[in-house]
């Protein structure tokens, strides 16, 4: 009877490396409120492969942030499946997902998550040691993406004595550190200033170049244009998917966009 003991199929569990990382079919969520219920998630289909930096735009409303959370789990969809590295995990309870997001998926919120009585250093571990690595590897693990995120010295500080755009790069040395399949970000410069969002952004994309997968939702088409593919929603639907620049490297793009604002 448990809703999660069949596999998706046979051949559920395709090689990591094979098909999509993800791929959705035919979600629709609604949100049930105390008034009229909102129809926010009219039916999605999305694929995203390996390596990919997708970028998903449209207005306020659009249902961005319900088709994030749906992707990572953080909310269950009313119909609609969802496969993760060939897994279907549409079907999960809250604990597997837990469990599937610690390992395989990251996420960067608009106003960062950290745990606020934790150091910079705790904050960044403490997602390691719970999927299993041990202090020595996380401290390690931990180490290594906070000088590469130029944060140094930061290690014992609480997430309120940094900066915006610092402690969002706490939160993406949070999502990192144990390598996941995908991450994903909700409008993660949403909270910063133009000097925090330029940071944001060449984070993403140099995380990007390494062979990340990502997907981001934004309002902001500058953020989106550092995507090398955009999906529109507009009330609920998509409405435009789009590769950008043929193949150019998306560095190109925010390079350009660094630049302009020197
Ligand atoms: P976007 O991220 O594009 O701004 P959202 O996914 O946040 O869009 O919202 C889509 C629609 O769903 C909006 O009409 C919003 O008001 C509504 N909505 C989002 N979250 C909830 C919720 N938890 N309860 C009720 N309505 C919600």
């Amino acid at each position: 009877m448990s809703r999660e003991a069949a596999p998706a199929a046979v051949g559920g569990d395709t090689p990591a490396d094979a098909g999509p990382i993800m791929k959705a079919e035919g979600l629709v969520k609604t949100h049930r409120t105390e008034s009229t219920p909102v129809k926010a998630v009219r039916g999605i289909d999305l694929s995203v492969e390996r390596g990919e930096f997708v970028a998903v735009t449209g207005p306020s409303g659009a249902g961005k942030s319900t088709l994030l959370h749906l992707l990572g789990g953080l909310d269950r969809p009313d119909t609609g499946r969802i496969w993760l590295e060939g897994r279907q995990v549409d079907s999960y309870s809250e604990a597997r997902w837990a469990v599937l997001r610690r390992r395989s998926i990251g996420i960067v919120f608009q106003f960062f998550n950290l745990v606020t009585h934790l150091t910079v250093a705790d904050n960044v571990e403490l997602p390691a040691l719970l999927a299993g690595s041990s202090p020595r590897q996380a401290r390690e693990s931990r180490a290594e993406l906070l000088a590469d995120l130029g944060l140094e010295g930061k290690e014992r500080n609480t997430p309120g004595e940094l900066s915006g755009g610092e402690q969002q790069r706490v939160a993406l040395a949070r999502a990192l550190v144990n390598h996941p399949a995908l991450l994903l970000a909700d409008e993660p410069a949403g909270s910063l200033d133009s000097k925090g969002t330029r940071e944001v952004l060449r984070l993403l994309s140099r995380f990007h170049q390494r062979g990340q997968t990502i997907v981001m939702v934004t309002h902001d088409a500058r953020m989106a244009s550092a995507a090398d593919r955009v999906i529109s929603l507009f009330d609920g639907r998509i409405v435009d998917d789009a590769t950008l620049g043929g193949g150019t490297p998306r560095a190109d793009g925010v390079a350009g966009m660094l630049e302009l604002k020197g």
